[in-house]
């Protein structure tokens, strides 16, 4: 007899805080169970990771002296396929909000349709503190620690915050070092020499613009003149301030790590990428007027997209924005009671799960050209992204329509019922 556990918290290895990711991916899974039907028998499933590893990944630094880090690469599911999703290096990194992205990368892979199960690293890090050196010595050890449970078949590592294609490339080589071959298909996001996909770099970006285009067509917001506020300016943000200034719409506030910037009549957004590469982040940009980080939640604006990390946007902050479209570039952004009051206010969320999906779906195209060795065309990615990305969001939004329900919901509806399916056919083994 299978036993039900469905207790708020099954798992004796984390005690989770209200609010935190994985916290916040128990209570969406909550919120979807009762739509699955017979496949709710398995909803267990998706309540515990497949399989965790935490590592100790040591490191010389150049002064001589050793630094320990912790690591991590959980495997939430695998019933559809190899774990993927992505590698972050962030000094607040914990199991917990591993188990949840790598969670939200299982829901993502199954929402779009694609082969995969999920999964998700980190390295507990900050890595603007450390040399070239130290950096390229942490991700190799790194690598070499999870290589016993990734490769093209089994988990395929990816970009992710503060994490790049260089990053990639060490990752590649010390998997590839230590099985004595040449594995482009074990990591994605590489450079283009190395296997990497053209269109993957900015692929994230354009699935929140192509997600975001849709869902304000849907509203009735015209995007010529629309403002926008972007929390983050890494790769997420920049693409989508880039491709929604270019249709006409105004990015006018932009929050990151080091400060936040607004200017009524829209930012410069090349101008801005420029600065944020020389200082690193948008403080100090000067065609733009500082505010205090706070008062960006509240800046007048049509589109909101947090495009940095899990749990900023509050229930005090869904309050106060002015936003008609949220469009989560980051994973996991949105408190569940920050969700209903965006709801009960008729905001309308692009979930994660699908509006961030771009990246994923690149990497999927990187992991199929490095296979056959043979390279696709720019516009030729960009072209399928759009009709992947297109597709599996039209398919949600019937979805919700049809079962009255957010975006959110239909898309854990649309992703469970595949991931519960497939598990339901595998069976259990032994
Ligand atoms: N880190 C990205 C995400 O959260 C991309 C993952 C991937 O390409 O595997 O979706």
């Amino acid at each position: 007899m299978l036993q039900s556990n469905t207790a708020k918290n099954p798992l004796s290895y984390v005690d989770p805080q209200p609010d935190s990711p994985w916290q916040t991916y128990l209570s969406q899974v909550d919120r979807v169970v009762p739509y699955l039907g017979p496949l709710a028998h398995w909803a267990d499933t998706l309540r515990r990771p497949k399989r965790a590893l935490i590592v100790d990944v040591p490191i010389e630094m150049d002064d001589g002296s050793v630094r320990h880090f912790e690591g991590f690469r959980v495997q939430h599911n695998l019933s559809r396929g190899p774990g993927k999703g992505g590698v972050r290096f962030h000094p607040m990194v914990t199991l917990e909000e591993v188990m949840a992205l790598s969670a939200w990368m299982t829901v993502k892979n199954a929402a779009v349709g694609l082969p995969f199960g999920g999964a998700k690293g980190g390295v507990r890090v900050e890595p603007r503190e450390l040399s070239r050196k130290e950096l390229e010595r942490l991700t190799r050890r790194y690598t070499s620690e999870i290589g016993i449970v990734i490769g093209p078949q089994q988990d395929i590592p990816a970009p992710d915050v503060n994490t790049n294609p260089q990053i990639m490339a060490w990752m590649m080589d010390t998997y590839s070092m230590n099985i004595g071959g040449t594995a482009t298909g074990v990591v994605t996001g590489k450079p283009i020499p190395l296997g990497g996909s053209l269109g993957r770099v900015k692929a994230t970006g354009r699935g929140v613009f192509v997600t975001g285009r849709e869902a304000a067509r849907r509203i009735g917001l015209p995007l010529q003149g629309a403002r926008v506020a972007i929390q983050g300016f890494g790769n997420v943000g920049s693409t989508a301030a880039e491709l929604f200034a270019a249709v006409g719409a105004r990015v006018v506030a932009v929050q990151d790590h080091t400060g936040a910037i607004y200017k009524e009549a829209g930012l410069a957004v090349g101008a801005l990428q420029t600065h944020v590469a020389v200082h690193g982040g948008v403080a100090g940009f000067e065609a733009a007027q500082p505010i205090a980080v706070d008062s960006f939640w509240e800046v007048p604006c049509e589109i909101l997209i947090p495009a940095a990390l899990e749990g900023q946007l509050t229930e005090a902050r869904a309050r106060t924005t002015t936003a008609r479209l949220v469009l989560e570039g980051a994973n996991g952004p949105t408190l569940p009671g920050a969700d209903d009051i965006l709801n009960d206010r008729g905001v309308l969320v692009v979930p994660d799960v699908i509006c961030n999906a771009g990246g994923v779906t690149v990497s999927y195209f990187e992991w199929v050209q490095d296979f056959s060795s043979f390279f696709w065309s720019e516009d030729e990615i960009n072209a399928r992204l759009e009709t992947i990305l297109g597709n599996a969001f039209a398919q949600i939004l019937d979805t919700a329509d049809r079962l009255k329900i957010s975006l959110r919901t239909a898309a854990f509806v649309v992703a469970c019922e595949r991931v519960l399916q497939a598990r339901a056919e595998r069976g259990l083994y032994p």
